[in-house]
């Protein structure tokens, strides 16, 4: 089975990720990777992320997601997102904590472009939600997503937490629907005991079957899952690498396919981890 035909019939998840960074403003309490401004950024570089890109999508692949780290950090990615949302459509995921007017006038080439910004909200008041994150994370988030979204940008909310109440998860989504962002583009899902989390007791373990088989490309080699390449103690957790070589991008996307090849449909939705 091709890869193309295999994202068509479902085996394969369609999108593929591109770590762009492993750096952080911020250091928040459940990170995966650690991240933080002084880590070793592991970046993969402008055009090494659009040649994946392009080999993605002449792959068969239907979607791409840029995470890190905080992506925004690197100052060349508006144009690179522009670049990549010319082939596929694109996810990416941002703290928001970086958008001033300076940023903002950058993102013009993603005006009306395929191009979606997940941003992270774990609760309705400052308070508890900067436990996590950090002192004033909540109110740079709140004043970024209008803002975004005034510019013809789509705007995603992910929550992430341990447990969360029905009353506070009910005004967090009167909150994110005053924002402007639809049921539809807020997701929760649970703190997965990867990275910081561990040294904090924290989230819920996650096995490869437990994880969507998104193919997940890092500098450091291609990964099973956006959750694979996590960080613990300085070091490159490999429980879900792949492959070392992400060049071309058919040997690791080939070695993924069979992998999944005979997996039950519907064995990664335990957990809810998208
Ligand atoms: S969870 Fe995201 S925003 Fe927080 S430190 Fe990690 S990469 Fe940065």
């Amino acid at each position: 089975m091709t890869i193309a035909a295999a994202v068509a019939a479902g085996t394969l998840p369609g999108r593929v990720w591109l770590y762009s960074n492993y750096h952080c403003n911020l250091t928040c309490t459940y990170c995966l990777t650690e991240s933080a401004p002084g880590v070793r950024r592991r970046e993969l570089g402008p055009e090494r992320m659009v040649t994946l890109a392009q080999e993605a999508k002449e792959l068969g692949f239907t979607g791409l997601g840029v995470t890190g780290g905080e992506p925004f950090l690197l100052p060349e990615l508006p144009n690179v997102l522009a670049e990549l949302a010319q082939l596929l459509p694109v996810v990416v995921l941002s703290n928001a904590t970086l958008f001033t007017p300076a940023r903002l006038a950058r993102l013009d080439p993603l005006a009306g472009a395929p191009v979606h910004i997940q941003i992270s909200l774990d609760r309705p008041d400052p308070v508890d939600n900067d436990e996590m994150r950090g002192p004033g994370n909540f109110g740079k988030v709140i004043a970024s997503i209008p803002r975004l979204i005034e510019l013809g940008i789509g705007v995603r909310v992910a929550t992430t937490v341990e447990e969360i109440d029905d009353d506070e998860l009910g005004r967090l989504c009167e909150l994110h629907r005053q924002l402007g962002v639809p049921d539809e583009d807020h997701i929760v899902r649970p703190v997965v005991r990867r990275g910081r989390a561990v040294d904090f007791d924290m989230g819920v373990e996650a096995r490869q079957p437990d994880l969507p088989a998104e193919l997940t490309i890092t500098a450091d080699g291609a990964f099973w899952s956006p959750f694979g390449p996590t960080v613990h103690g300085g070091q490159l957790d490999t429980d879900l690498l792949i492959t070392r070589t992400t060049s071309p991008l058919r040997t690791p996307a080939d070695a993924l396919l069979r992998l999944v090849n005979g997996r039950p449909p519907g064995d990664d939705a335990r957990l809810n981890i998208r």
